[in-house]
């Protein structure tokens, strides 16, 4: 019976979560197993491979992994993605630099660049709600890439992917783009200790961290690529630390953008647009 699974689910995490996350993550497993909203399934019974499932599902989850990784799936922008540990896991402040994109570029025949796409989310969601765009994304890591691809064609979506350092890019090498977005890593070492246990031990460092003495590198050289490959008039639009808002802005302003710090649903400083005036 479910509701003596889900007692004894509980029971075992409450170790790391609390009931109320418990419940969560016990709706989210069953769903996915059953593949069905768990309101119309409570009074169904789990198959013997389906528990053996649900089993190493909880095993994982006491193992600290984040429940997205667990299940290989995550959702963004109500889509659904393929997820591994390969990529970050798509962030609900990411969604919210998406929906400033769309909302500013709805309708318009724009060409946009996104650096270091990891799963593909940001490209993919842009291209499901801005069809009129040419968007292309490109990343470092080479199986996130694979990742990516799969989850444009999972969900139908055009995006070229392709493999690019962020902090190397040839401005020959690419055309102008009416928009260039980024979540760079920008979480400084030092701050790696206050960080939860499932992001800092499961998640990819690559994709989050960088050196306390350079926190704002990828900024600065994705700053100077946008001189030069972003048209006039364009924008560039970045996730960024909240702690550091103000000088990721100054060094944007040092090159000659216009600077705009928006914050998050939390009040915490989370995007930055900048633009070329002209
Ligand atoms: N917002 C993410 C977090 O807090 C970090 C994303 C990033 O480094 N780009 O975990």
């Amino acid at each position: 019976m479910l509701k003596k699974i889900e007692k004894e689910f509980k029971h075992r995490l409450d170790i790391i979560y609390t009931r109320d996350e418990s419940s969560v993550l016990f709706k989210m497993i069953i769903s996915f197993l059953i593949r069905d909203n768990i309101n119309n399934i409570v009074n169904k019974e789990l198959s013997e491979s389906q528990l053996i499932n649900f089993d190493q599902f909880t095993t994982q989850l006491l193992a600290h992994q984040p429940i997205q990784y667990v299940l290989g799936e995550a959702d963004f922008y109500h889509i659904k993605f393929k997820v591994n540990r390969d990529v970050l896991i798509p962030r609900p402040e990411t969604e919210e630099l998406v929906y400033l994109i769309i909302c500013e570029q709805s309708n318009k025949e724009v060409t946009v660049l996104d650096i270091g796409t990891g799963s593909g989310c940001i490209p993919i969601a842009l291209k499901k709600n801005l069809p009129l765009a040419q968007i292309c994304a490109i990343d470092i890591s080479e199986s996130a890439l694979v990742l990516a691809n799969e989850n444009a064609i999972l969900n139908k979506a055009e995006v070229i992917f392709s493999k690019a350092d962020a902090l190397n890019l040839v401005s020959s090498e690419w055309s102008q783009f009416d928009v260039i977005v980024s979540n760079p890593p920008y979480i400084a070492q030092s701050e790696m200790e206050m960080m939860e246990e499932n992001v800092k031990s499961h998640e990819p460092h690559l994709a989050l961290f960088v050196d306390d003495d350079e926190p704002l590198i990828f900024y600065d050289k994705i700053g100077d690529f946008a001189l030069s490959n972003l048209k006039l008039g364009g924008t560039l639009y970045f996730e960024i630390n909240q702690q550091l808002a103000k000088e990721t802005a100054d060094i944007l302003m040092k090159k000659g953008f216009t600077t705009t710090i928006i914050k998050d649903i939390n009040q915490n400083d989370r995007i930055l647009k900048a633009q070329l005036l002209g």
